[in-house]
């Protein structure tokens, strides 16, 4: 059962309990209006990564702001996104497993679906499952641009396998989906921009091979925060899946433009918010978020508008923070607020994003594809 939020809609920003996953609209809608503007300009569809926020509220905002639809990750997130509203859903994902599949078929009878394959066995498997719906899914060829996560080989392989959903009954080859995450952190500007030319000299390759044998690609998706100038302006893919970019997390926060300098296309819209509990020496606090409010797999989250505190540690329901000075340390009860180190994994440990303008709560989103891990 999802918790109460952590405030009401017209509470001061003060007023919020704690621990809270607490969002900057205004940052929030620069973000979205920024990305959609970019894409728009670059003549490339926008399909955002609903993974980040799994939330069909802003999924609906990224829409309305000129998205076709969004990305998922998992059916069940897919699910939550058509449940909260969206129309057109990509699983940029394999999916597999009978039980999956025919709720997948079952979501393409209400909405628009495509999903992924690397696969021959289960290209079968997703046409036997939409044979059983009496429905046709459409079915993207996953390649590994360089990622090595899932995905056929570029070239003869990708081929072949899109020649096997071309030719099911019940499926219709939908495109190519190259996504390349490594790429996405790569620190410098440069190394980015060549992972991702690296990864589109083999796509380029396989989509010659596809038009020659007469197979049109709908979507050629990929790209994300890190990347996805580089994709747009490559001539090779048509729809950008930028997930991280509508929140802006601290990693992300660690890649580097071409001057050199610290990215900043995107602002910190999503903090969590948290209380001093204790002040266990004059130079030391602990606050009540801990691992259960954030996640630390791309390290500590940072802390906003502090320059004179650190974070040292974070156990399940404390952060440890030191201040240079007894003077700067915060006093008891006093709020702080996190930049998460990882947007994603964050989000999905809360069942409220609260959404704060001019310092008044205006929204309460649930997270309505929470927890859909299946
Ligand atoms: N597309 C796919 C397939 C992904 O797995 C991800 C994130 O992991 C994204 C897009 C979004 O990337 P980002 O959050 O880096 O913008
Ligand atoms: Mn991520």
């Amino acid at each position: 059962m999802p918790q109460c939020p952590a405030a009401r809609i017209g509470d001061k920003r003060d007023d919020i309990d704690t621990p809270a996953l607490v969002v900057d609209l205004d940052a929030l809608e620069a973000n979205i209006a920024y990305m959609a503007e970019f894409a728009a300009a670059s003549g490339v569809r926008l399909r955002p990564h609903a993974k980040t926020h799994k939330c069909s509220a802003i999924a609906r905002l990224q829409i309305e702001a000129g998205a076709v639809g969004v990305c998922c990750q998992k059916v069940g997130e897919a699910e939550a996104m058509a449940n909260g509203g969206v129309s057109d859903v990509l699983v940029t994902n394999e999916v597999v497993g009978a039980r999956k599949l025919e709720r997948l078929a079952a979501l393409s009878k209400r909405i628009t679906v495509a999903v992924c394959a690397d696969n021959a066995e289960n290209v079968d498997a997703l046409d036997a499952a939409a044979a059983k719906y009496d429905t046709v899914l459409s079915v993207l060829v996953e390649v590994d641009v360089g990622a090595g996560r899932c995905g056929v080989r570029p070239g003869e392989e990708a081929l072949d396998l899109a020649r096997r959903i071309n030719s099911a009954p019940n499926l219709r080859f939908g495109g190519i989906q190259a996504y390349h995450g490594p790429a996405q952190h790569v620190r410098s500007h440069e190394e980015r921009a060549l992972t991702i030319a690296k990864g589109g000299d083999a796509l380029r390759h396989t989509l010659e091979l596809l038009k020659a044998d007469g197979l049109e690609c709908d979507i050629v998706g990929g790209a994300g925060t890190g990347s996805y100038a580089f994709e747009a302006a490559s001539g090779l893919w048509n729809e950008l899946q930028v997930g991280s970019y509508v929140f802006m997390d601290h990693d992300y926060a660690l890649n580097l433009d071409a001057s050199g300098g610290p990215v900043d296309t995107f602002r910190h819209s999503l903090t969590i918010k948290t209380t001093v509990m204790s002040t266990p020496s004059p130079t030391l606090v602990a606050t009540d978020a801990g691992l259960k409010a954030y996640t630390t797999d791309c390290g500590l989250p940072a802390l906003v508008d502090r320059p004179h505190g650190s974070i040292f540690k974070a156990a399940d329901e404390h952060t440890m923070i030191s201040f240079s000075e007894p003077e700067v340390r915060p006093a008891l009860g006093e709020a702080l607020y996190l930049i998460p180190g990882h947007c994603d994994p964050t989000v999905n440990l809360h069942d409220w994003i609260i959404g704060v303008r001019d310092d008044r709560v205006e929204c309460l989103w649930p997270v309505d594809a929470r927890g859909a891990v299946f």
